[in-house]
């Protein structure tokens, strides 16, 4: 038997989810695919989307080269922008659209020998995150440089969030309002909005949306303590969450599909005699006897190795928990009430069973860094 742990990958549910986050939105989207796709394989994934996605996003060039050299013709914008003239011109040949969010790039682009009217570029504005982006008061100036740029071919106005995924604070109402009225003079399309704000934040329409964890299936808002109470609940969250938060800024349901799904299978089987140890720093100790499952995935395939005793986890389609630490290439799971479990039942680490938000959630991290975190494993990609 060769090792059974697989990242299977659900191309249909991409697509559906792409759907879904440009519906809510209205208008086009990019589907963001920087990062490999958040740890899905950026090539399969934007040649799944290819003939529905408006175009796409990375973080920087190389990403964007990468998907052109596998046949990715649509629109490609690049996040980061340039980090040097050089790579400027490299990007204007592959046809990228590229952001602009500081001087240095705002002079690249002014003193590049390309064509006329040959690049399309995303003016970033600095509405409140204060990370990327030009000040609020120098918006003016750098549109106005970018429009005396003969290069230029059009100018899209973005912005970004810092804490869309929270309904509850008023920051993304004011980086909306910061933005629309340091721009307001201004022409052109808008792009405000990443997955937090396309579903939170209905506020945040622009011409372009920026979908990148939503098309994954993970639900960046915060986890609703009626639904996380239930690790294997399969039920949508977000039709869940339109039901329980009716006063919640949403005004559409919606449906994501959980995109990947980590399995492997039970491997070996022991019982622990109360008292007994288990594992590296004999973290979980019995005091009953307890079944355990030994499973072949670990923190080197992206499983996090900070995930406590305690975190759900599916064996043969039935929630139970991790016991003891997480090894490289091994865990253990508590078999004790699943008598029908045996050598060869299958294991769900996160996917359509288990929420990867509930495993972050223990991990005290976030769904974004799981799911990118994802390595060794084969990736099996299902149409
Ligand atoms: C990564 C990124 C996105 C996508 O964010 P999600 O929260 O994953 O939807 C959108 N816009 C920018 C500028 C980004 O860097």
């Amino acid at each position: 038997m060769t090792r059974p742990s697989k990242a299977l990958i659900d191309l249909a549910a991409l697509r559906s989810n792409y759907l879904t986050a440009r519906n809510l939105h209205g208008g086009r989207a990019l589907a963001v695919v920087k990062a490999n796709a958040y740890g899905h394989g950026a090539v399969p994934c934007a040649q799944a989307l290819a003939d529905i996605a408006d175009g796409f996003a990375v973080a920087f060039a190389a990403e964007a080269f990468e998907l052109r050299e596998a046949g990715i013709t649509k629109p490609i914008l690049v996040l980061e922008g340039c980090f040097d003239p050089n790579e400027l011109l490299v990007a204007h040949k592959a046809n990228l659209w590229v952001v602009i969010h500081q001087e240095s790039q705002l002079r690249a682009l002014e003193t590049a020998p390309i064509d006329a009217h040959s690049i399309r570029v995303w003016l970033k504005v600095d509405s409140g995150m204060h990370r990327a982006g030009f000040a609020l008061e120098d918006v003016q100036t750098a549109y106005a440089r970018l429009e005396a740029c003969p290069s230029v071919a059009s100018i899209t106005l973005m912005t970004h969030f810092a804490r869309a995924d929270e309904p509850d604070s008023d920051a993304t109402a004011k980086q909306i309002n910061a933005f629309h009225e340091a721009t307001a003079s201004l022409p052109g399309d808008r792009s405000l909005s990443n997955s937090g704000g396309i579903l939170a934040w209905p506020t945040a329409r622009g011409s372009w949306a920026r979908p990148g964890i939503l098309l994954y299936g993970a639900d960046p808002l915060p986890v609703k303590p009626e639904i996380s109470t239930n690790g294997a609940d399969s039920m949508p969250r977000g039709a869940a969450q339109l039901t329980q938060n009716a006063d919640q800024p949403l005004n559409q349901a919606y449906q994501l599909k959980p995109v990947m799904s980590l399995v492997s299978e039970v491997f070996a089987i022991r019982t622990l005699e109360p008292g007994e140890a288990l594992g590296y720093g004999g973290t979980f100790v019995a005091t009953t006897p307890v079944r355990v499952g030994l499973v072949a995935i670990g923190y080197a395939d992206g499983y996090p190795r900070v995930a406590p005793t305690g975190t759900p986890i599916s064996v043969g389609g039935v929630l139970t928990r991790t016991i003891g630490r997480v090894s490289m290439d091994m865990l253990t799971v508590d078999l004790t009430d699943l008598p029908q479990a045996s050598i060869g039942s299958p294991v769900e680490c996160w996917g359509k069973q288990i929420d990867v938000n509930q495993v972050a959630q223990q991990a005290g991290t976030i769904a974004y860094e799981l799911l990118c975190n994802v390595k060794r494993v084969p990736k099996v990609y299902q149409n």
